[in-house]
């Protein structure tokens, strides 16, 4: 059942990817999808938390923003997104993105996992950046799907040692504090997400360093390092 859907996926890829979903990539080899979270605007409409599910979440609240330099979440997640998109495309991965551009409404997370899903991505890497009440507070996490049978059993394990293999890469990188990795089952990215996923926080927009490091060229591209050793580590590239 498994190997069959896997064939059928792998040709529906091959497909995408022939007809140019993404011109760049060849048919045979480890997709990565990269989510940079997030965009120009909110969308408050509302979308099931999960696959029949009657519980209904906000598609995109907007994100946070730098407390100092007042750039918007969804500028940074879009930089380093294409920082990484590099990075992994050197490797020979083949990479689809959700978006490549900072501009109009939000998708909203059902489409973001959907994404993932038809590109039957060996990992779905949803990037952001923290927020908090506390200016203090600091430092690096990854999320990763909480237990919940139906929608998320099948990706858990996986997702989990994704997760755990991301986090270590990302705060050896970046040389910033570990805050672990942090189960959830509130994300709907998550519980739509037929592929391993995990969501990196990278680190706290809300506190005045590391909103200037965020902000920063080199950090920015440390960050995309990270985040690439971590994914290598999860799934190397094919090929
Ligand atoms: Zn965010």
């Amino acid at each position: 059942m498994r190997s069959a859907l896997a064939a059928a996926g792998a040709l529906l890829a091959s497909v995408a990817f022939a007809t140019g979903g993404d011109a760049a990539s060849p048919a045979h080899c480890t997709a990565i999808v990269v989510d940079p979270g997030h965009n120009a605007r909110a969308n408050l409409a509302t979308e099931p938390i999960g696959p029949g599910s009657h519980a209904r979440k906000i598609k995109d609240g907007g994100g946070t923003r730098g407390v100092v330099t007042h750039t918007p979440e969804s500028v940074v997640n879009l930089r380093i997104a294409l920082r990484l998109r590099k990075l992994l495309r050197a490797d020979g991965y083949c990479v689809v993105m959700t978006r490549t551009r900072e501009a109009g409404v939000s998708m909203g997370n059902i489409a973001r996992a959907r994404i993932a899903n038809r590109a039957h991505a060996a990992l779905f890497v949803r990037i952001h950046a923290d927020g908090s009440t506390s200016t203090a507070r600091h430092g690096t996490s990854t999320l990763y799907p909480a237990f919940h049978r139906g929608w998320t059993s099948d990706i858990l394990p996986e997702s989990r040692v994704a997760a755990m293999k991301i986090q270590r890469a990302l705060v050896r990188t970046l040389g910033s504090r570990d805050l672990g990795i942090v189960r959830r089952s509130d994300i709907t990215g998550f519980n739509w997400s037929n592929v391993p996923v995990v969501l990196p926080e990278l680190g706290f927009l809300t506190n005045p360093r590391e909103d200037r490091l965020l902000n920063s060229p080199a950090y920015q591209q440390r960050a995309a390092r990270g985040l690439e050793r971590g994914i290598r580590a999860f799934a190397p590239p094919r090929g």
